[in-house]
């Protein structure tokens, strides 16, 4: 087996690998970002509904399990940039009160260790690799905060109607944040209808591989990319408390790498694999797993898209997620618990809504050619997303069968505030004149916004990571992902994993003198 030694090896190149690979650029640390997946390639497929929603054509070609040992394929990604190439990019802080524990219906969302404040000056500086465009408006559940680096994208067309129409029904509708590289400017961002769930056909969205792994890597640099690199397992000392090296299949090969310091940034369900793999006689549970909480508290938010049709009013708009309402984000209209966000959504493409009906009804849905969807349907209609926080139970876990392959054992919580959030949304639409209503809801298989396997805390018993993400049981460990969520929120995810990374970047280059 061949050897190969670094300073720091981060294994994932997402939004917490490929965020931590760019902060670590230019220091006197020899660093390898691993990543299983290739680049996404640049070709007409990217921009291609039926590529992507049917032949699922950059999607992991995986199986995990569910609790019911029901077999089904994951939403996500194996590439460099990870699941950052096909989101959104609606790139939201965290609200103040999410750092502290906060009472739902079913429940109460645990604190974290750290406080907003300690993650605002990293929040502004991912707001500035990601170049987030935005306005706080009149959004009260706006943390404490400076100016966005870049001016909101404007809504188009329609979406400018409804948002006054919004404002008319006493609502405060205010501008998504969203990290687009010089929407409408040559060679920029084309605001398109595939961008949500596509890869960007210009390479104009802010993803980690723009904005991070590609900078990270550029020319005569210190951050070494090892793309189609699978991290099997990582090894530790006698005593158990070092990481000594890291086994990595590639090119057909076995190889093992040796380091000062890891990072493993596999995404939420992936990492806690990678770790529960990683057992030996020191951690006989997995590694870094005393607590026995590896895998455990598993979180994705309770989403629903919801496609409003307003016969008659065609929609012209080609970029239409463009706005948010937080109004029911800490407390309901007669409720004292917090039901989540609203947000509009993408264009639905006629092949969506083939994919999303019941399994019964796909054969009819199939039949039915896709320019009677457009004619009847997605013409007129507007997309939205309701979303709720998920809370961490224990019984929502990552566990690895005899074979090693990955279940996933889940129940969604706050089921009656994500009710009232989508009765919250009906009232709004109907008021909006919209006639028809379609919510649409994943469940298990939605895995977009993992988090919360690897939880981050002060007490060893109660978290596996300490609060700069580095395992309690291990001196040369670090988790930096989705993974070391507490609890889950209800705005996306993304730009707090890149703030957080930030913050572990600094830890590590004061704690070696990179
Ligand atoms: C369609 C879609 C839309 C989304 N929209 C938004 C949005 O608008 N805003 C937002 O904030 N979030 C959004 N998200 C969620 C967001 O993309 C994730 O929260 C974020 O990417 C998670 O970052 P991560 O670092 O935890 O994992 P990832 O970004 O998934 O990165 C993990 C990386 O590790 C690699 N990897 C895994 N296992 C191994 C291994 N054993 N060896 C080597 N490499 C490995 C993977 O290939 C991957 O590249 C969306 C996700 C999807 C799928
Ligand atoms: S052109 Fe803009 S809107 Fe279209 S996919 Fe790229 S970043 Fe998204």
């Amino acid at each position: 087996m061949q050897t190969d030694s670094y300073d720091i090896i981060i294994i994932g190149s997402g939004a917490g690998g490929g965020t931590l690979a760019q902060a670590l650029r230019g220091t006197s640390a020899r660093v390898l970002l691993l990543e299983r997946g290739d680049f996404v390639p640049q070709e007409p497929e990217n921009a291609d509904p039926d590529a992507v929603w049917r032949d699922l054509r950059y999607r992991a070609d995986e199986r995990w399990l569910d609790g019911h040992d029901k077999v089904f394929r994951p939403y996500t990604h194996y590439c460099v940039g990870g699941n950052t190439k096909f989101w959104g990019a609606v790139l939201y802080r965290f609200r103040e009160e999410d750092f502290g524990a906060l009472t739902h219906v079913d429940g109460v969302s645990p604190a974290w260790p750290i406080s907003y404040t300690d993650l605002a000056p990293y929040y502004e500086r991912a707001e500035r690799i990601y170049q987030v465009r935005g306005d706080s408006g009149d959004d009260a559940t706006e943390p404490p905060r400076g100016p966005f680096p870049h001016p909101p994208v404007p809504h188009q067309g329609k979406t400018a109607g409804l948002v006054e129409g919004l404002r008319q029904q006493g609502l405060h509708p205010t501008p998504l944040p969203l990290g687009l590289l010089r929407p409408g400017e040559p060679g920029g961002c084309e605001l398109c209808q595939t961008c949500n769930s596509f890869p960007c056909k210009v390479r104009s969205k802010s993803d980690a591989d723009i904005c991070c792994v590609g900078p990270a890597t550029d020319g005569a640099s210190n951050v070494e990319l090892w793309t189609e690199a699978y991290a099997r397992r990582l090894e530790t000392d006698s005593t158990g408390r070092q990481i000594v090296a890291v086994v990595v299949e590639k090119d057909g090969q076995e190889r093992r790498l040796t380091a000062t310091t890891f990072v493993v940034s596999c995404g939420a369900v992936n990492s806690a694999a990678l770790l529960l793999r990683s057992g030996n006689g020191r951690h006989p549970d997995g590694l870094a797993n005393g607590s026995g909480l590896v895998g455990t508290r598993y979180m994705a938010h309770i989403a629903t898209m919801i496609s409003a049709v307003k016969l008659g009013e065609y929609n012209n708009v080609s970029f239409q997620k463009t706005v948010a309402i937080n109004d029911f984000y800490l407390k309901g209209r007669d409720v004292d618990y917090p039901l989540g966000q609203i947000q509009s959504q993408g264009h639905i493409h006629p092949i969506m809504i083939q994919m999303a009906a019941p399994a019964e009804y796909q054969p009819l849905a199939i039949s039915i050619p896709q320019w009677f969807y457009r004619l009847a349907w997605t013409s007129w209609s507007t997309e939205w997303l309701a979303m709720t926080e998920d809370l961490p139970h224990d019984e929502n876990r990552v566990t690895l069968t005899e074979k090693g392959h990955i279940r996933l054992t889940y129940h969604q919580s706050n089921q009656v505030a994500h009710q009232k959030l989508l009765d919250e949304v009906d009232r709004m639409l109907k008021g909006l004149g919209h006639h028809f209503i379609k919510p649409v809801s994943l469940g298990v298989g939605n895995t977009t916004h993992q988090c919360g396997t690897v939880v981050f805390g002060e007490d060893p018993a109660a978290s596996v990571l300490d609060p700069y993400c580095k395992a309690h049981e291990v001196e040369n460990l670090y988790v930096v992902d989705a993974s070391f969520f507490p609890s889950s929120a209800a705005v996306n995810p993304g730009l707090t994993i890149a703030a957080q990374a930030l913050r572990v970047a600094d830890h590590l280059k004061a704690r070696h003198s990179l």
